[in-house]
């Protein structure tokens, strides 16, 4: 059978026995359409089933959510642990709590995991979990209430060995240290089971900042690579959560101008630069909307989501050479990337994951926009969990400064393994075939040697 048609077969099954899971489709039709040069040279792959196993989870639980709320009411959410492949090492993937949360989110988020850790060249397997909470106008009593009972099943199913969970959406450092808490209590063992800790206990150096950090060394290198670099270069960044704030002190240190932020209800453009003391103020000590940072800067402009033009998002209709899309997935559509295009934008470089939709790839393919791929350009944060988790092993405390150029070497590692391999594959510059093709190579030839269990 052609490597196309037995692509086109996985596809319709997993349409078939997983219905209503639009966001798994969609990774996993953009990483198999992606690997046929490989399948069309190496027939091994097809051989041994490989795309038929890798796109299923090795174990996927979901549960119960009892929680205590501030009236003295049990409130109940859905939990989910998906742990996708071990072929690398122990699961290894962050947990979401957002309203949004589905099986079909979380398993997306499972799989694009596997490919991202696999670029790291760590020991590191994928997976990925979170709940349908929405921490929004909860009380920090009630968040940690949800997280206590959400560890009460999870501990069952994660361990050092086996599976470490990180955070995502929703799940910070006070969120990692309520569901550290409620584990020891339980099993009355200190193991570094969950990275993110704080620094006073378990937790890494740079860990907090390594996505963002890592997204912008990531773009670095890709301009390198073009004769270009970030200094100078005016940029766009929509979120402004963990992966917005750091990739924005980052673009800083690199002397380049961030001028925009946003969140789920709005966005906020600097012409001057944000101020990033304001927004770690609103966004990391006091919790609110962004509309509070325009309140404090009156030269800034916020504009709800209201305002938004038809089918886009106002953060990429500002001019800029850099776009980092920060915040969640399918959040850079056709009509916002033809507004980067026409304004000239050189790079569009990925740190949420999946953030842009299918026919916004078309067009920037089309157009020959430089674009990072979330899974090579966002794996900053990965990568310094395992560091986390090798320090935590062997009880060593590693500097701010030792943490750092780790992670800066691992990102150069990323992208010269990536941009090597789009070329071996003569399509020098697709970093998106680039990234699938070295990602899935690793898991799946580990896979075979394994017996393909
Ligand atoms: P945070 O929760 O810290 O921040 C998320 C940001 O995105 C917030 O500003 C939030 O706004 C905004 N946002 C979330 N959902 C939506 C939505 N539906 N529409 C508009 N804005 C939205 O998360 P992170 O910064 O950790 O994660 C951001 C992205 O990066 C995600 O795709 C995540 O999977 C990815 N990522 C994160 C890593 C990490 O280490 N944290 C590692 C690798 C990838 P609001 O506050 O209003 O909800």
């Amino acid at each position: 059978m052609k490597p196309s048609k037995q692509v086109e077969e996985v596809l319709q099954h997993i349409r078939e026995c997983s219905p209503g899971q639009n966001e798994f489709y969609q990774a996993v039709d953009e990483v198999l359409f992606s690997l046929l040069p490989l399948l069309n040279e190496d027939s091994r792959y097809r051989e041994y089933n490989i795309l038929q196993r890798i796109v299923v989870p090795e174990r996927t639980v979901i549960f119960k959510v009892n929680w205590l709320n501030d009236k003295g009411k049990i409130e109940t959410n859905l939990g989910y642990r998906v742990q996708f492949s071990s072929t690398l090492g122990p699961y290894k993937g962050g947990l979401r709590f957002h309203p949004s949360v589905n099986l079909g989110i979380i398993k997306f988020l499972g799989f694009e995991q596997i490919f991202k850790n696999a670029l790291t060249n760590l020991g590191i397997g994928g997976g990925k979990g979170g709940s349908n909470f929405n921490p929004k106008g909860k009380s920090e009593n009630e968040i940690m209430k949800f997280c206590q009972a959400y560890m009460l099943e999870l501990y069952r199913h994660i361990g050092k060995h086996t599976d470490i969970p990180a955070g995502d959406i929703g799940v910070g450092a006070r969120e990692i240290g309520y569901l550290f808490g409620q584990y020891k209590k339980i099993t009355n063992e200190f193991d570094g089971i969950l990275t993110g800790k704080g620094i006073n206990w378990g937790g890494s150096k740079v860990r907090k900042e390594a996505t963002g950090y890592g997204s912008v060394y990531f773009a670095e290198n890709f301009l390198n690579a073009n004769n270009d670099s970030i200094k100078g270069k005016i940029c766009t960044v929509s979120g402004s959560g963990n992966v917005a704030i750091y990739t924005i002190e980052k673009l800083y240190y690199l002397g380049a101008k961030p001028i925009t932020c946003s969140d789920s209800r709005g966005t906020i453009y600097h012409k001057k630069g944000i101020d990033l003391t304001t927004l770690k103020a609103i966004k990391e000590i006091t919790y609110q909307s962004l509309e509070v940072y325009a309140k404090i800067h009156h030269d800034a402009i916020y504009i709800p989501t209201h305002k938004y033009p038809k089918g886009g998002h106002s953060v990429w209709h500002v001019p800029c050479d850099i776009a980092f899309p920060s915040a969640t997935q399918n959040e850079l559509t056709l009509v916002d990337v033809k507004a980067l295009y026409k304004n000239g934008c050189k790079l569009i470089n990925e740190g949420a994951n999946m953030p842009t939709t299918p026919d916004a790839l078309e067009f920037i393919k089309e157009k020959g926009i430089l674009f990072s791929p979330g899974k090579a350009a966002n794996a900053g944060g990965v990568a310094t969990s395992q560091l986390e988790m090798s320090q935590n092993a062997s009880m060593q405390r590693w500097t701010f400064s030792e943490v750092d150029i780790k992670l800066h070497q691992i990102m150069r590692d990323i992208f010269d393994t990536v941009y090597k391999t789009s070329i071996e594959f003569d399509s020098k510059g697709d970093l998106i075939m680039g990234a699938n093709i070295a990602g899935f190579r690793r898991v799946a030839n580990s896979m075979i040697e394994q017996g393909a269990v």
